[in-house]
């Protein structure tokens, strides 16, 4: 394996909130800010965990959502948090896992922040070179008697949520019937089944995101041979939902899986995609397009914390975790509105998580991203001085022109992840671990020792 060297976890100490106390008094928050920094740097235990990732959100992700949303000079709820730093996020070659891969997907990513261990492309908590599985941080936590929710606007069975809650070889192994690349691991081949088979088993309380056509394949050997994923749950105690009404009705006392969609939830907002020069608009993006009967990443956030609370309330706590899963999605697009309707509706699960931790102060807020990716705000172009990508201009919340590129890939092919490092914003016990410059796998120590696992 590569090596990493250990992070030292901070000792907290007076002068260290003193420091940090000082330092963001200029803050135009600094009325909370002291109160909650003194709050996160001091350790121990948390008694929930919400743990939210911008699936491709790197920092121009963010900045391109704030300008057009709120304005330059405006803040989005994620920008709040009061402790900020940077995680590199490189995996591993599968070949030669001495080596890293500077460009990491979702998978080996989530594998990192997951398990606290690297791996090579496209795995979900497994090894790189040998295939052996690595525990992860949902296991753990439900092994110390945490409730366990997982939340995703992609399909349930998508790298980021699958991390938590599956071990196969190849990410692609979604469901019983999408088994070509992870033979051993079929339930006919007497291994642990598909993503989908997996995340039934791992009992995790709160299950919601899109995805419902992995849940329909049928299971091909063992206790539930001849039916599909959800039948499985349902005998296995699973309460299904398929709709906002639903969901907003579902009680505490079961698990529950909401399946919203087929595939990947819907979208918020829509406008022209990026193209070659003279590129796309100036264009306002058309917002409020999702149908009503999909949550949004609020509402299912806002549900998963209530019932996991309720189902958690005087032992202990939960962990969950959010994914914003399109953001990434809309920018292999190159689609500009597509990206910023996706990290704005991030952005308020994010709001709804931080309302929730103001009442429940010892609960540890993260928000961070799992790997770079393509978008860039560049000047305006002209005819003889232009990027060779794809780009469009956009009308901001500022009223002022914003132009937003793609050139990580020839226009039309989808637009690639970059190897950059990324933000990591955290509040409540054992944030200060995110100040400075970490490693994607030190998140997986700093929720392990605000659970009391380390
Ligand atoms: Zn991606």
């Amino acid at each position: 394996m590569f090596s990493l060297k250990q992070r030292t976890f901070f000792a907290i100490t007076t002068v260290a909130a003193i420091v940090l106390a000082v330092v963001t008094a200029s803050n135009s928050n600094a009325d909370d800010y002291p109160r909650s920094i003194r709050r996160s740097v001091f350790g121990g235990r948390a008694k929930n965990v919400i743990l939210f990732i911008g699936d491709g959100m790197g920092d121009s992700e963010i900045t391109i959502a704030r300008n057009y949303s709120v304005g330059a000079a405006g803040r989005l709820a994620l920008d709040t948090l009061p402790l900020t730093g940077a995680y590199t996020t490189y995996a591993l070659q599968e070949s030669n896992p001495k080596l890293p891969d500077y460009v990491t997907d979702s998978a080996a990513s989530g594998t990192g922040w997951a398990t606290g261990n690297k791996t090579s492309n496209g795995r979900i908590s497994t090894t790189a070179g040998t295939d052996q599985d690595l525990k992860t941080i949902l296991e753990i936590a439900k092994e110390k008697g945490f409730r366990t929710g997982n939340v995703s606007t992609a399909e349930l069975t998508d790298a980021t949520p699958a991390v938590l809650m599956s071990h196969v070889n190849d990410r692609s192994c979604q469901g019983p019937q999408d088994m070509a690349k992870c033979p051993q691991d079929k339930k006919s081949a007497g291994g642990s089944g598909s993503i989908a088979e997996q995340s039934i088993d791992h009992n995790v309380d709160v299950l919601l995101g899109g995805g419902k056509q992995r849940f329909d394949q049928i299971i091909d050997g063992g206790q539930f041979t001849g039916k599909t994923v959800i039948q499985a749950a349902q005998a296995q105690g699973y309460d299904i939902v398929t709709s906002a009404a639903q969901l907003q009705s579902a009680q505490p006392g079961t698990k529950l899986l909401g399946l919203f969609s087929s595939g990947n939830m819907s979208l918020e907002w829509g406008g022209e995609p990026a193209i070659p020069y003279p590129g796309s608009g100036p264009q306002r993006c058309q917002e409020n397009l999702r149908p009503a009967d999909q949550p949004s990443l609020a509402d299912m956030t806002t549900k998963a914390i209530s019932l996991l609370e309720q189902q958690s309330r005087g032992r202990t706590g939960f962990f969950l975790q959010v994914e914003g899963a399109s953001i990434d999605k809309r920018d292999h697009a190159g689609n500009p509105c597509e990206q910023i309707g996706e990290t704005v509706a991030f952005d308020q699960a994010v709001k709804a998580g931080l309302e929730y931790a103001k009442q429940h102060p010892d609960t540890l807020v993260v928000v961070t991203a799992d790997h770079g990716h393509t978008s860039q705000i560049i000047p305006q172009p002209t005819e003889t001085d232009h990027s060779p990508g794809e780009f469009s201009t956009l009308i901001t919340a500022d009223d002022a022109e914003m132009t937003v590129n793609y050139a990580t890939n020839l226009p039309t092919r989808s637009q690639e992840h970059t190897g950059t490092q990324v933000r990591i914003a955290a509040q409540g016990p054992q944030a200060a671990n995110v100040v400075g410059v970490i490693d994607q796998t030190d998140l997986f120590h700093i929720i392990a020792r605000a659970i009391g696992a380390e």
